[in-house]
């Protein structure tokens, strides 16, 4: 598919920076050395590797040493879950929540199945935690704690700090899962409280197939992969350097372009939002408009089908999503939906737009006009009544 493509998909992913291709091409060519050899010729993977694990630190706030790449944010939660689990054997409860990315809602259920206690921490109608529901959870067999950043489906932002803190009162790891926050929010690991954090490229203009895992200096660590001495021992293999060269250069630019995220790209789905409320009756914001990511908007129309809409979007060049891309394919509303009890003739008919820094005012124009057709077109032939 070519010409005219407004894609508001962005938390699903992105696409790669004009910079970050740029960088790459090279390491697909003529560069292609083993950073672990010795001789001269190495010496630019070598670099290249060195550059992209600081540029990486940077964006967190955090040390080049405590950067791990892997091959994606999945890899990333996982890494760190099992590494801080293996870590301390003898404790059996994790704590997640219940508005997870499937690649750690499908570890918990799978620690679950092996033997460990979960607790699963419910959210609000605005898909908001409880700090003191925290507090009451952890205890004394508690092995860690995973939570994510920010939501990919709602956008929201959670309490990682207040968490945190208690994590460390406690003296109990803390994953973050940071895939949609890295890029669209300053974070400093310098004075976050967090032991394990997992980003992604694909979802900040950097290709498919990389990411990277912040593990705190001290943190419990057990290898997955073994092998070589790569990543300080910490991922055997060796360095995927395109990819990773990739990675460093979207964080790089992700924290040249952090400000404009916050202020053009949030005027714009602010305005998209406006104007969608201001002419389509009958729906309603999922997600806590006081805490959320600067790009995110998630929709639902009442008495329509989400799975409908996409396709009238897609008819106009509209990329967006219905809930989350991996839940897509079943007619059961997402799990994060249905955490926040979201009324079953409104959680159906839900739509995530998702910008990024590539999308101007005329798409936002033209969605916000196409859209409200496509509700009313719909509703008028929809089943469902209430
Ligand atoms: C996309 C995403 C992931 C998974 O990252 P991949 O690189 O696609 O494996 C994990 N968590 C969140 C919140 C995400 O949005």
């Amino acid at each position: 598919m070519s010409g005219k493509i407004i894609y508001f998909d962005n938390n699903a992913t992105t696409g790669v920076a004009p910079e970050v291709r740029a960088a790459v091409l090279p390491f697909l060519g003529e560069e292609y050395g083993n950073p672990s050899s010795m001789y001269r010729f190495a010496g630019t993977s070598q670099h290249a590797v060195q550059k992209a694990r600081a540029q990486t630190a940077a964006l967190l706030g955090a040390k080049p040493e405590e950067i791990i790449f892997t091959s994606c944010g999945t890899e990333s939660d996982s890494t760190a879950i099992f590494a801080a689990l293996r870590a301390r054997p003898e404790k059996k409860h994790f704590i997640t929540t219940r508005v997870e990315h499937p690649a750690v809602l499908a570890l918990g259920q799978y620690l679950e199945k092996e033997g460990y206690s979960v607790t699963w921490m419910g959210v609000d109608e605005k898909g908001r935690v409880n700090l003191e529901d925290f507090a009451r959870a952890l205890g004394r067999d508690t092995a860690m704690v995973s939570m994510m950043y920010a939501n990919n489906e709602t956008g929201n932002i959670y309490p990682v700090a207040e968490v945190g803190a208690l994590c460390r009162e406690r003296g109990v790891p803390f994953h973050v899962d940071a895939v949609q926050a890295v890029g669209k929010l300053p974070i400093d690991l310098a004075t976050l409280p967090v032991d394990y954090l997992a980003m992604s490229g694909h979802k900040l203009h950097a290709p498919k197939g990389v990411g990277a895992l912040y593990v705190r200096r001290g943190a419990p660590f057990r290898p997955f992969l073994r092998g070589g001495h790569q990543e300080g021992g910490h991922r055997a293999g060796t360095e995927a350097v395109p990819n990773i060269v990739a990675l460093g250069t979207a964080c790089e630019l992700a924290g040249r372009h952090i400000e404009e995220e916050n202020t053009r790209v949030k005027a714009l789905r602010n305005d998209l939002q406006r104007r969608l409320f201001e002419k389509i009756p009958d729906c309603r914001l999922n997600g806590d408009l006081d805490c959320r990511l600067p790009n995110t908007l998630n929709i639902s129309f009442r008495n329509v089908e989400g799975e409908a809409i996409l396709l009238l979007l897609d008819q106009h060049g509209i990329c967006a999503s219905s809930g989350s891309a991996c839940t897509s394919g079943s007619l059961e509303p997402s799990h994060v939906l249905r955490a926040m009890g979201v009324p079953f003739n409104y959680a159906h008919g839900s739509v995530r737009l998702s910008l990024c820094r590539y999308n101007t005012q005329e798409e936002v124009d033209f969605v916000a006009g196409v859209l409200p057709e496509i509700i009313a077109r719909l509703r008028e032939i929809s089943p469902f009544k209430d």
